[in-house]
């Protein structure tokens, strides 16, 4: 459980002050900016960080994208929640992670000190990528905070379990090490959305695109709940997961995908599940069309959060 919050977190909650979608700060949901703010429940988080990626770089923009694309988001009540996540949640925005992009091989230690940072004031995150390695120290850092391995809810397009030998920096081969390395445990895991081939899933269940067209957005939240049950949950949203006609600006788009309505239902269903930590990755807006997977990766992110603020760990 958080903290209890200090004042300076009760003045993060309510409403936006701003109305207008053109102009004011270009935080995430024109939260309050702020390095380390505690006893806030949750800190909007960016990771512009793409050097891992096996096809299309250009997802180190995400983060501005994403929090760009949420002044289209932040004038009313998210639909069709119905409350404000906003009025449960103490929510800031820490800006982003620092790293020097010309020593890639020290970032996933500086995205993990900077996720433990904020994690040891109490919050949780909800990370904006950036390439999809950077669940990797994220897991560290929250399964390190729970003390064990964490069921991982993985919506995507490709496993990212595929092999390698452990050295390399890579966005398709992250949770075969967080797996392997006990940051998760794939007993409990499932991954939705999924159309490319691997023929080792490493004990994670799939629950692949087809399913989802086949039997619903409904019944891919029940699959979710019956494996999760109530572990504690990390949940990772690789844009890529959507239809490239719902979200083309991504590096490695795979036809065939689910539509956002389809996934947001999914999100909406899962309400209550025991999450302790976000992210909404592989959004690359050089590729995008009409700022919608930007749009998409915000909505997304904002459904997130009121599954948190309607989830156990939510404070008050
Ligand atoms: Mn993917
Ligand atoms: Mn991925």
């Amino acid at each position: 459980m958080p903290p209890a919050r200090t004042p300076e977190a009760e003045a993060l909650m309510g409403p936006s002050d701003y109305q207008t979608m053109w102009s004011g700060p270009l935080t995430f949901c024109r939260r309050e900016a702020g390095a380390l703010i505690p006893g806030a429940d949750v800190a909007v988080v960016g990771v512009p960080l793409d050097t891992n990626v096996t096809n299309r770089p250009g997802c180190r923009f995400g983060p501005r994208a994403i929090r760009t694309a949420s002044t289209q988001l932040s004038w009313s009540r998210h639909w069709p929640s119905t409350f404000d996540p906003f009025e449960r949640l103490a929510v800031y925005d820490a800006g982003d992670v620092e790293f020097d992009h010309g020593r890639p091989a020290d970032a996933p230690f500086e995205i993990e000190a900077a996720l433990r940072e904020i994690l040891a004031t109490g919050a949780t995150t909800l990370m904006l990528g950036g390439d999809h390695f950077c669940a990797y120290p994220a897991l560290r850092a929250h399964s390190a905070r729970a003390g064990g391995p964490l069921a991982l809810v993985q919506f995507d397009a490709h496993t990212d379990t595929w092999k390698d030998e452990g050295r390399r920096l890579d966005h398709g081969t992250m949770f075969f090490h967080a797996a392997r390395e006990g940051l998760i445990d794939p007993a409990a895991s499932i991954q939705v959305g999924i159309r490319t081939t691997n023929d080792d899933p490493m004990g994670f269940e799939v629950f692949d695109a087809i399913r989802v067209h086949e039997e619903g957005w409904r019944a891919a939240a029940d699959a979710i709940r019956a494996r999760v049950g109530d572990r504690p949950a990390y949940v990772t949203f690789d844009i890529d997961c959507l239809d490239p006609s719902q979200a083309p600006g991504t590096g490695t788009p795979v036809v065939g995908g689910l539509f956002a309505h389809q996934a947001l239902a999914i999100l909406r269903a899962l309400r209550g599940l025991n999450v302790v930590g976000m992210d909404v990755v592989e959004v690359a807006p050089a590729y995008d069309v009409s700022e919608i997977t930007a749009l998409a990766g915000a909505t997304i992110a904002l459904e997130l959060l009121c599954l948190y603020a309607d989830g156990p760990r939510a404070a008050g």
